[in-house]
């Protein structure tokens, strides 16, 4: 196809911003984990967007921030990894809240590697109404020398067609990388772990997520009569404490229950069909500072 572009486009920023929204949101399904809670995308998540002019290979990173452990460490260098190579970096901005040191913190270490970027002013729907002129000159100040600048609500899509549009404006010509029907290039074992782990953020309170890990055991296609199939998936949620066990198995059971409906209907939309999942909860103490067990449980490691 003539003029066909192509190109890899990294979304960076502060945890919690909304960036693994804003590309569930621009590829239109739901394929990157997303949570109230801060610091819970694991790896650089390509999610790949196909139109009829070009192909937008999207990569999530977890926020940059300081890093308080190994686990944290390696988040904070998968991020600033992500940045060499791509085609165009986006800076993803929370307008709900005024631009802070952290949102400068990243400026600054993309100006002084000469990284040209794109200002992605998100959750403007959380700005009132009186006060959106205000919010806008303040990160004007700070952003409003960089190359691109766009106001998006990532979860209510606005802004969203106009910053493809963007994208694909300044893409190189470049041939499809990716099969257009893929949207993601990470394993299903991992989308699958994260559809569980991001449950697991979102119900249980502080004591918990940051030390969770969710293992895939088992992927089984089952087949059913008249040719109808089923798929059971058997996991385990792996925590460092035996009190948090008991927080997650919850009453009864009715924790892990919660956790475990929600997430099997996440998988049923991922899959596109029915699934059975069994959830198991095992104490793995420290397991965050063992690089063996990160990688087991799914986290890349740049060196
Ligand atoms: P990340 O850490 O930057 O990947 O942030 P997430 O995508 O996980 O989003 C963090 C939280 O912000 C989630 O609760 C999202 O639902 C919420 N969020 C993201 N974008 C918007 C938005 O445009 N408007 C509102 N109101 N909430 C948003
Ligand atoms: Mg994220």
């Amino acid at each position: 196809m003539n003029n066909y572009k192509s190109g890899f486009v990294t979304l960076l920023g502060r945890p919690n911003v909304g960036k693994s929204t804003l590309i569930n949101t621009l590829i239109g399904e739901k394929i990157t984990i997303t949570s109230p809670v801060a610091q819970t995308t694991r790896n650089k998540l390509r999610g790949i967007l196909t139109t009829k002019t070009g192909q937008i290979i999207f990569v999530d990173t977890p926020g940059v921030h300081k890093p308080h452990h190994l686990l944290g460490e390696i988040l904070v260098k998968n991020a600033k990894s992500a940045i060499n190579g791509v085609d165009i970096v986006i800076l993803v901005l929370d307008s709900s809240v005024e631009p802070g040191r952290g949102d400068e913190y990243i400026r600054d270490f993309l100006v002084e590697n000469e990284i040209e970027f794109f200002v992605v002013l998100n959750k403007w729907d959380l700005v009132n109404k009186e006060f959106k002129n205000v919010r806008l000159d303040q990160y004007k100040k700070v952003f409003g020398s960089c190359k691109c600048f766009q106001i998006v609500s990532a979860s209510e899509g606005v802004g969203c067609f106009e910053l493809i549009e963007m994208i694909l404006n300044f893409l190189p010509e470049g041939p499809m990388l990716f099969d257009e029907d893929i949207i993601c290039d990470q394993p299903l074992d991992n989308l699958l772990s994260d559809l569980v782990r991001e449950q697991v953020l979102i119900n249980t309170r502080e004591e918990v997520p940051h030390s969770v890990a969710v293992k895939i055991e088992n992927i089984k296609e089952i087949k059913k009569d008249k040719g109808k199939k089923l798929t059971a998936i058997l996991a385990t949620i792996i925590v460092e404490r035996t009190s948090q066990k008991g927080i997650l198995i919850g009453k009864k059971g009715s924790m892990l229950k919660t956790i475990g409906q929600t997430a099997r209907s996440n998988m049923k939309k991922l899959i596109n069909g029915p699934v059975h999942l069994e959830l198991f909860v095992k104490v793995i103490p420290n397991w965050r500072k063992k690089e063996s067990k990160l990688m087991e449980f799914g986290y890349e490691i740049d060196y």
